[in-house]
């Protein structure tokens, strides 16, 4: 599943940047990217309890997980999950891939939050066909990102469709995406990325990461 990016900061990949930032002493979202999935594959705390979260659960599940940061077509996507050839029937890895270079050095964690959460559901069965699958599996990943309960099913809606609508839901409206789902499949959606509640369990004490107060 790719993610579009909202962010276009720096369009251009390493060299270019290089000199720029190291002379105002500032990272970039490529340093923050690559420190965060070494520490994430390697098991130490990441600075960001969704991550750890979410990495535990992984390992627990016996969910190999890779991470990469890679630099990816400007305004392209933010990131992108990929699953074994042979998915869906067996399913035990996954890859991620962070497009740093279409991020914020802020919206990484994010980033790769929405991408693990990806990689859970495909080891706990896999993500549903259709339109009303991909919205239902982006549901789920945006809502790890920020579960603040403020935010509409509409809004909800709306930033899933925004990650499904270049395939799964092409040309489908917000309108038709939003008769898709019925309340309660919204809210196993939110919860387990599932219309019918069967994935991936949300794991209780979930860090709000941008929750407003
Ligand atoms: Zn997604």
């Amino acid at each position: 599943m790719g993610e579009r990016g909202g962010k276009n900061l720096h369009a251009t990949c390493r060299n270019d940047m290089n000199d720029a930032r190291d002379a105002i002493g500032l990272t970039s979202s490529e340093d923050v990217c690559n420190d965060t999935a070494e520490k994430l594959l390697s098991g130490q705390p990441s600075g960001d309890l969704r991550l750890d979260i979410i990495a535990d659960y992984l390992r627990r599940a016996g969910c190999r997980f890779n991470i990469t940061c890679s630099c990816c077509n400007p305004g392209s996507t933010t990131g992108r999950t990929h699953y074994p050839p042979w998915y869906p029937h067996l399913w035990s890895s996954c890859s991620v891939n962070i497009c740093f270079n279409n991020l914020d050095e802020s919206d990484v964690a994010d980033a790769i939050v929405h991408e693990l959460v990806h990689c859970m559901q495909g080891c706990n069965g896999g993500v549903e066909s259709g339109c009303a699958g991909c919205l239902c599996a982006e549901l789920q990943a945006y809502y790890w990102q920020n579960p603040n309960p403020a935010i509409p099913k509409h809004a909800r809606i709306l930033q899933a469709l925004s990650s499904c609508s270049g395939d799964r839901c092409k040309g489908v409206s917000i309108e038709q995406a939003e008769t898709m789902l019925s309340d309660t499949d919204y809210q196993h959606c939110l919860s387990t990325g599932r219309r019918n509640g069967s994935g991936s369990p949300q794991v209780v004490g979930m860090a709000c990461g941008k929750c407003a107060n």
